[in-house]
């Protein structure tokens, strides 16, 4: 896993977030586009991909967030009625849970 992180003077800013990558561009999670992006310079300092988190230095909320999403996407009432088909036919229930987190973080990573 890497980390976006903010660093001025060789110092990390407190707050990093998780990346994804669009046409080629590393950035925030948080953000569609992707920005901030590996190498953006700011007044700030410069935004790195770094492989483990600074000591003291948190993630986003945003990120977080939307990696729980993408971790599990599935909605609440989803769960319940794999939870029922389970007690019929365990086989086809993880089957089908797998066809439905393919299909929600599909739709996550689209958004
Ligand atoms: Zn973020």
């Amino acid at each position: 896993m890497d980390y976006l992180v903010r660093i001025r003077l060789s110092k990390p800013h407190t707050i990093a977030h998780y990346v994804h990558e669009l046409d080629g561009v590393v950035g925030a999670l948080c953000s569609q586009q992707p920005k901030p992006a590996v190498g953006d310079h700011t007044q700030g300092g410069e935004w790195e991909l770094v492989s483990a988190l600074p000591e003291g230095v948190r993630i986003c909320l945003v990120c977080q967030k939307r990696k729980e999403k993408i971790d599990n996407p599935l909605p609440a009432r989803m769960e319940k009625e794999l939870e029922r088909l389970a007690l019929w036919d365990p086989r086809a229930a993880a089957r089908q849970r797998e066809k439905m987190l393919a299909h929600y973080r599909k739709k996550e990573m689209l958004r």
